[in-house]
């Protein structure tokens, strides 16, 4: 057995499968000596003189088991804290990509006296030691889980620390109020003088209240981005559901083979419109499955709608519209929609006017889905419908809180709304500082200063293993 007075810990970081090449990652005060037992460098004269190894240098060289047998031909790295992901030092190494290999090098690295990893294990270590706060964390988790490039942008912001940025300028705001509050209560016969109402106000509503309400108005367009909306086609039938469907998947499918692991609904296609998931969801396809007559069909479709975030509404522009058009149009109640009128190519232009004028003010697109004519205008007109226009929303975005993010800061709003009422009312100072602390604890909650162990067992536990 070799060190174990710390725990060091190793998995495989790459995916499960065969790949080009496969990375085991040691992570630990022993994973020098680890690597020193089982990687053999074909340079001996490399490594320093007493048979370490330099930091951050890539090695070439053999992985031998405990008998000598040579396992694969591999590269190695070590790096020597504290300049590593997890702040301790950390090998990796490099070998083939077969999951065979892959597992026997690990099961030569676990019987020296190493254990295996937990799923996150390694990103934990990396929070617990200080490198990273849990919104950094977090935003680790939502790199390896994104659906789109939106979703990639936004978590690659929060793990360069954007929204890390501004809760930190919230906190420093609430400490600079709770530093005066705290003076009156040292000095309670000069408290009227130093808790200035209107002064201490001023500095709640702009350097908490207003900051906190801009990052609650993006956590919706986050957890968009984050998950993506659900858009239902729907429309009677040859209306060119189907059509219109294959136009947008078209682009998705030039550049998406099957990605392992996800399941293909036959009915719910995901497509991603300027970064944004939209899992597209084919009622035209429901009717094709159902035996029952057309009836079924458009009750499943009108379900389908209830549990949409959107709604694209699907007319035929050479026929106009038709009652059961109308009734089906009534039927979306205040649900967000865009409407298509499709077959514009052989569309009348007083039919178009007439379709124009019943729908209003609502996002209307023209396409020919047999030729692709509009298909990208409706997809800007779904992004807009869905994300909204304001070209700042997008740069502010990549500071989105997430749902846990969203509750606290909900409840830091609540003690800032309590922190005004008692300035209004000329409330005391300790009342004040209740609040105040109260809040700033909410604060320190989502960036991880005192997040409960259980809520970062679940957190770190929605990680791979290996990360
Ligand atoms: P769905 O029943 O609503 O899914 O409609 P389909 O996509 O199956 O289309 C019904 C018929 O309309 C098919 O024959 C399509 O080729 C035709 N169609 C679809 N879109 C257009 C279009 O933009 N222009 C014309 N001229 N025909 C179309």
């Amino acid at each position: 057995m070799l060190l174990t007075a710390d725990e060091t810990i190793a998995a495989i970081a790459t995916a499960p499968g065969i790949g080009g090449i496969g990375v085991i990652r040691i992570s630990g005060s022993a994973a020098a000596a680890v690597l020193q037992r089982l990687f053999v460098p074909h340079r001996r004269e490399s490594l320093h003189a007493d048979g370490s190894f330099p930091s951050h240098r890539l090695f070439y060289g053999t992985v031998r088991d405990r008998h000598g047998t040579v396992l694969d031909e591999v590269m190695a790295v070590f790096m020597r804290a504290p300049h590593t992901y997890t702040r301790e030092d950390v090998a990796e190494i490099q070998c083939h990509g077969s999951y065979l290999v892959q597992q026997a090098i690990l099961a030569e690295i676990l019987a020296v006296g190493t254990r295996a990893a937990e799923p996150g294990e390694f990103t934990k270590r990396a929070f617990l030691a200080g490198r990273i706060d849990l919104t950094q964390a977090e935003a680790v988790i939502d790199l390896l889980q994104a659906q789109s490039m939106g979703g990639v942008e936004l978590a690659v912001g929060q793990l360069r620390g954007q929204l890390y940025q501004r809760i930190a300028a919230i906190r420093d705001a609430l400490v600079e109020i709770l530093a005066i509050v705290e003076l009156a209560l040292d000095f309670p016969d000069d408290e009227t003088d130093i808790l200035v109402a209107d002064r201490l106000l001023g500095q709640v509503q702009e350097g908490v209240e207003q900051p906190l309400l801009l990052l609650l108005a993006l956590a919706d367009q986050g957890r968009v981005i984050r998950e993506g909306i659900k858009a239902v086609i729907v429309g009677q039938p040859n209306v060119g559901k189907s059509s219109l469907l294959n136009q947008l998947l078209q682009e998705e499918r030039a550049l998406v083979t099957e990605i392992p692991g996800t399941t293909r609904d036959t009915i719910e296609e995901l497509i991603s419109v300027q970064g944004v998931p939209v899992h597209l969801i084919d009622t035209a396809g429901i009717r094709e499955h159902e035996d029952a007559v057309e009836e079924l069909g458009i009750e499943r479709a009108r379900q389908k709608m209830q549990e949409a975030d959107l709604v694209l509404f699907v007319v035929d522009a050479s026929q106009g519209l038709s009652e059961r058009d109308r009734s089906l149009y009534a039927s979306l109640d205040d649900r967000k929609r865009v409407v298509v009128f499709n077959k514009i190519d052989i569309a009348d232009t007083g039919l178009l006017q007439e379709l124009n004028s019943f729908f209003g003010a609502v996002s209307q697109v023209q396409t020919a889905a047999k030729s692709g004519v509009g298909i990208a205008e409706l997809r800007e007109a779904v992004y807009q419908t869905i994300i909204g226009e304001e070209e700042e929303v997008n740069e502010r975005i990549s500071c989105a809180p997430n749902l846990r993010h969203k509750m606290i800061l909900e409840k830091t709003l609540v003690a800032c709304s309590q922190v005004r009422q008692t300035l209004l009312l000329g409330g005391p100072a300790d009342l004040l500082a209740v609040d105040l602390r109260a809040a700033l604890d909410h604060l320190a909650d989502i960036v991880g200063l005192t997040t409960s162990d259980d809520i970062l067992d679940v957190l770190f536990s929605r990680f791979c293993l290996g990360k």
